[in-house]
């Protein structure tokens, strides 16, 4: 360590850190020349215990002795699993002669048992016996490709710190980093983080940070930070566009050391120069992403290189962000596909809410969600789908147009994108504890501008805030929603329609129409299945009375009243209708005579004996039916028959006296 001084050491140091954070994985420099790591190890580091020290070498630091001259002697590459179970590598950096680094890291595995040495070769570990998770292999693999190119372009320009080497440094690193770039969606920050500790040990930057702007009108936060005090840089919201302005004059980069504007920056107030270089930037827009270098004096040929660096790594960024894009905008075609599909085809409208809710929630990655629309009749919003709420539940829950967000936003009829719900002062509401992230997005559905619903969407899964994007997109599908709305609506109409046509209104009951029709149902059935049908026929005994005694409205009352009874003593499968007047039909599918029969007296019987009409109609006996029942096919072929034989029997128990079953007898009535 002696040769290389104390500037140097600490700046080793940094670069150890910085590895470590790279990659997640613990690291430490091993310096071959004095044995030793160029900082000290923490001891609860899963690495502590391969440095040889104490009075007892372990096996563990054996084998690890042997890994260090092998991967110094062969300059490659090595892979180990220690007994303790410790996936790790040798990352062998020669610098000069007798300068040699070794770049250790490593990660626990997950079984106990261990040992053997991986053969870079043979491309498998050296005991086929004690496999590495093929995950934890991989994970150390990438971390152990990214170290070896970062790290050496670290290292060597720590060791040889002269422009021509610092040049050529560069760009290996700038080519590296390119390539290191993670391209998945999330891994925005991660990549500007690689690239401010790259930057920050290759110039030596006293502090920096990677500002994003993510709207045109909005601040320039701080994503990634780097050096002294970085953690008061961290999150910082800045207005740097002060410093574009009175600075850029078409000039690359800018350079400002005046407090006034510094502080107007919103920079923290010990700032006392700041140099800006755009990495990514749109036309005629102010810079998107900054790199913003503080309190560090740059040299021009640095400073150019910088410039060129984060031009370059801002284009890289620019090509995975494009990319993204372009994933993220398939994956939004093949959900409008989707909703085309739920709004042509008839098999979704029975649970449409729930199936658009769910459509909607997983395109925006939301993991709360709610649908309302308004109900015609109380004007009032009827919540129709809510994410883990119970559709039972949800009948019961309306809101009131203006009536909480909601309620505001269907009122209003325009859209409402909240990123902090505590300090926007459109809502001013505290955090409901609900709800994970204080984010959610509602717009209004509107069919022909009129506004006849809302979508309300809440904790993206990803923790993040809604952005415009995904504002835009859910207007967009929007449009879809509402036609697919409407065609429930005049579903449910038809549906309705379709019920009234069938129903009795007076005692809503199955009228004679659909009598006709069902009983040509179960006699067709009966002729495939041969499973007998039987036909009860009821008429009200003496119903005439009621009406003289008590009006025709108070007659009505008691038909209703009946028509609830009848149901008490059929089962859930016949079928009562009003076949007109006072009387009813009652269809009882795939039953023989002797079971209607049993049925028809608990009818009669129960009417008789337990329908005591209330109060009112009390002063006038109670209430008494009339059965005649016929069975299909013994009693008749064709269903018109069929009926006339039951009303033959009705009509013989009217003359035997009423309140009684007759069962139809083909002898007896012939
Ligand atoms: P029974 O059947 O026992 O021989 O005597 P009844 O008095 O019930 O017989 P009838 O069939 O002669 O009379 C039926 C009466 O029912 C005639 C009619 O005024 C009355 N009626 C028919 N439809 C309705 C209705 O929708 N509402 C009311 N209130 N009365 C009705
Ligand atoms: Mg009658
Ligand atoms: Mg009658």
């Amino acid at each position: 360590m002696k040769n290389f001084g104390d500037m140097k050491s600490s700046r080793l140091e940094a670069v150890q850190v910085c590895l470590s954070s790279l990659t997640d994985v613990p690291v430490f420099i091993w310096d071959s020349r004095t044995q030793a790591s160029i900082a000290p190890i923490s001891e609860e580091s899963i690495l502590s215990h391969l440095i040889p020290g104490g009075r007892k070498e372990s096996v563990c630091q054996n084998e690890f002795k042997k890994g260090l001259d092998l991967s110094v002697q062969t300059e490659e590459m090595v892979f180990y699993k220690c007994g303790d179970d410790l996936n790790y590598f040798l990352i062998p950096i020669r610098i000069s002669e007798d300068v040699n680094w070794v770049i250790v890291g490593g990660k626990q595995g997950e079984r106990q048992q261990g040992g053997g040495a991986y053969n870079e070769g043979r491309g498998e570990w050296e005991r086929p016996s004690e496999k590495v998770p093929s995950e934890t292999k991989d994970t150390l693999f990438e971390s152990a490709r990214i170290l070896q190119s970062v790290g050496t372009a670290l290292l060597e320009n720590i060791f040889y710190r002269n422009q021509y080497q610092l040049k050529s440094t560069l760009l290996t690193t700038l080519l590296n980093i390119g390539n290191q770039f993670k391209k998945d969606a999330t891994s925005f920050d991660l990549n500007m983080s690689l690239l401010i500790n790259t930057l920050g040990i290759l110039f030596g930057f006293k502090r920096a940070g990677v500002f994003f702007r993510e709207n045109p009108d909005g601040p320039h936060k701080a994503i990634a930070v780097y050096g002294e005090n970085k953690e008061k840089l961290y999150q910082r919201e800045t207005t740097l566009d002060i410093l574009y302005d009175r600075y850029k004059n078409g000039k690359p980069y800018i350079f400002c050391d005046e407090l006034l504007n510094l502080l107007k920056s919103k920079l923290p107030e010990d700032v006392v120069s700041c140099h800006l270089f755009p990495i990514y930037e749109k036309e005629n827009e102010p810079s998107m992403i900054t790199l913003a270098v503080l309190d560090t004096s740059l040299g021009k040929d640095d400073a150019k290189m910088i410039h060129s660096f984060c031009r370059q790594a801002g284009s890289i960024q620019e090509n995975i962000e494009l990319q993204n894009h372009l994933t993220r905008h398939k994956k939004i075609v093949q959900s409008f596909s989707k909703f085309t599909t739920i709004v042509e085809s008839p098999r979704y409208l029975e649970a449409l809410h729930e199936n658009i809710l769910e459509q909607v929630t997983q395109l925006l990655s939301a993991e709360q969600g709610s649908l309302m629309v308004l109900n015609p009749e109380n004007k009032e919003l009827a919540i129709k789908a809510m994410t883990g709420v119970n559709k039972t539940l949800l009948e019961m829950l309306s809101i009131k147009p203006g009536e909480g967000i909601a309620g505001q936003v269907f009122q209003d009829g325009n859209p409402l994108l909240v990123q902090n719900l505590s300090d926007d002062p459109r809502v001013r509401q505290n955090p409901n504890p609900r709800y994970r992230t204080s984010s959610f997005v509602s717009i209004p559905l509107k069919l022909r501008s009129e506004p006849f619903g809302v979508i309300n969407l809440a904790d993206k899964t990803t923790g993040k805030v809604f952005s415009n994007d995904d504002l835009n997109l859910l207007m967009a599908i929007g449009g879809y929603i509402s036609i697919a709305l409407e065609r429930h609506q005049l579903y449910e109409k038809t549906r309705e329609l379709k019920r009234i046509a069938i129903t009795d209104s007076l005692t809503g009951l199955l009228n004679r129409r659909y009598f006709h029709e069902r009983l040509l149902e179960e006699v067709e059935r009966t002729r495939r299945h041969q499973l007998p049908v039987s036909l009860i026929m009821v008429d009200i005994d003496d119903f005439k009375s009621f009406n003289d005694r008590y009006g025709h409205q108070g007659g009505d009352e008691i038909l209703r009243f009946f028509s609830h009874a009848i149901r008490k003593y059929i089962r859930a499968i016949d079928v009562p209708c009003r076949y007109g007047g006072e009387e009813f039909t009652v269809i009882l599918p795939q039953t023989s005579k002797e079971d209607a029969e049993i049925i028809a007296n608990r009818l009669c019987r129960g009417i008789a004996e337990k329908e005591t009409l209330h109060r009112k109609f009390s002063a006038y006996g109670t209430l008494a039916v009339s059965v005649g029942l016929a069975t299909f096919p013994e009693d008749a072929k064709t269903p018109e028959e069929l009926i006339r034989n039951a009303d033959r029997a009705l009509y013989k128990a009217k003359v035997q006296g009423k309140n009684q079953v007759v069962v139809f007898n083909g002898n007896q009535f012939s």
